[in-house]
């Protein structure tokens, strides 16, 4: 007998049939004797809708009230599974994340789980109950609600997993596993049998969003075993693997990319210390998160440009903060771009394979697409491009690095 967390995303629960379907696949597990917890996500298209009426009434909606708004949607599925597993002679409870102590920090929209009482959990699975939990949510110490950023069902099943020392965490979604690429954007791309953890957390913060990368941190920190697979078929799926030498021996693992880009440019700032603080100070103290950033060498007139890029959903703020600094620095301008994206290779194997950085230039040059930024590190290189190349930058990538089906380097 295992004990196994499963998640469910919105696709996989997307409409009644959905919902019964993955009702049939976890009463097949619980009737081989495994104790089940179920986390699911809100409907596919639900989360997204209930956004888009905050945005009607508020043009930034107030974080506390937009949690509680957008937790309603994962409460809606929980009690269509729980149902649908009750009306299959499956005994099942839902709860809230609140009411299994999912408890987080209090930064609304984005929080960050902190504990879990696997208490309540532990109890109806010892009574043989298939608990359902409402993914994506949680509760913070003054009680108020929270909801885990974009995606953040998946960080909720590593986290309960961890907390109730699951056999295996499975992540089913509408995809088969984790692929050479998004599937989406190149159909060359190759499921992967299994990925290492290193790399899979390379391409979650990188922009592969099939899985949130907080859910991978977390796998990593209590050495959850991970796989994703599909909810609509069979299969083993991909395995996240903490063990290097179980994966095959390639110098890349994948591609991932990012449309989520900005790019902001402050041009002629004074060359002295303290620069770069006063501009980046100004920006994390908004909350924003910077990405990649490049100072250009000093020019003779002893000034300098610095440019950097933020999550596109902080552009307008970021811009706004950068005006108002420029101004106070006599900087000589400032521009910005949304229409960029970040492309990125990932692979372990970089480490010990020269010459990956000056092919993907060679790459990208062939095809035309000019590199507007660059950065590297021990097993991933990224450069920023405009978001027009995005698809034919990723598959002529996909195909120079021998990732294609059936391909060949
Ligand atoms: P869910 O609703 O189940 O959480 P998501 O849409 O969040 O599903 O994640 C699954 C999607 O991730 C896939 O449909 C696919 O388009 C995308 N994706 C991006 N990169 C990859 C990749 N490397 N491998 C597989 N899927 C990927
Ligand atoms: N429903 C939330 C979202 O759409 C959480 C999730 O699906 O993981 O982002
Ligand atoms: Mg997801």
């Amino acid at each position: 007998m295992a004990l196994i967390v499963q998640k469910y995303g919105g696709t996989s629960v997307g409409s009644v049939e959905r919902i019964q379907a993955v009702a049939e696949r976890v009463k097949r597990w619980h009737d081989q004797g495994n104790q089940v917890v179920v986390v699911v996500s809100a409907m596919s298209g639900e989360t997204d809708r209930l956004v888009g009426l905050a945005k009607q009434i508020q043009e930034r909606p107030e974080p506390r009230e937009l949690d509680v708004l957008l937790s309603t949607g994962e409460q809606v599925t929980i009690a269509l599974l729980s149902m649908a597993l009750a009306a299959r002679g499956c005994p099942a409870r839902s709860y809230t994340g609140a009411q299994v102590h999912i408890l987080t920090d209090s930064v609304h929209n984005k929080a960050r789980i902190r504990d879990i009482d696997a208490a309540r959990v532990g109890a109806d699975l010892k009574a043989g109950r298939v608990v359902v939990v409402a993914g994506f949510q949680g509760v913070d110490e003054s009680g108020d609600i929270t909801t885990l950023g974009r995606g953040g069902s998946d960080t909720s099943a590593v986290a309960i997993a961890a907390a109730l020392k699951a056999d295996e965490c499975q992540i089913y979604t509408d995809v088969d596993g984790v692929y050479t690429t998004d599937p989406r954007v190149e159909p060359k791309a190759r499921k992967l049998d299994r990925i290492t953890f290193e790399e899979m957390l390379e391409m979650a913060s990188l922009g592969s969003k099939v899985l949130q990368i907080r859910s991978v941190e977390f796998a990593g920190k209590y050495q959850v075993p991970l796989r994703v697979l599909s909810s609509f078929g069979e299969g083993e799926g991909t395995l996240i693997t903490f063990e290097e030498d179980e994966v095959e021996d390639a110098k890349i693992a994948g591609i991932a990319f990012s449309r989520d880009e900005a790019k902001l440019t402050i041009l002629g700032v004074p060359d002295r210390p303290g620069v770069a603080h006063e501009i980046l100070g100004a920006i994390a103290a908004a909350n924003i998160e910077v990405d990649m950033i490049i100072q250009n060498v000093a020019a003779e007139e002893a000034t300098t440009d610095f440019t950097f890029t933020v999550q596109r959903g902080d552009y307008a703020r970021a811009l706004e903060i950068l005006q108002a600094r420029a101004d106070a620095l006599g900087a000589r301008q400032v521009l910005g771009d949304e229409q960029i994206v970040k492309i990125s290779l990932v692979g372990v194997g970089m480490r010990s394979h020269a010459g990956i950085a000056s092919r993907m230039f060679e790459t990208l040059a062939h095809e035309g697409i000019n590199i507007r930024m660059i950065s590297t590190s021990e097993i991933k290189i990224s450069v920023v491009v405009d978001e027009r190349y995005l698809e034919l930058g990723v598959r002529a990538l996909h195909g120079a690095f021998g990732l294609d089906q059936n391909g060949e380097v």
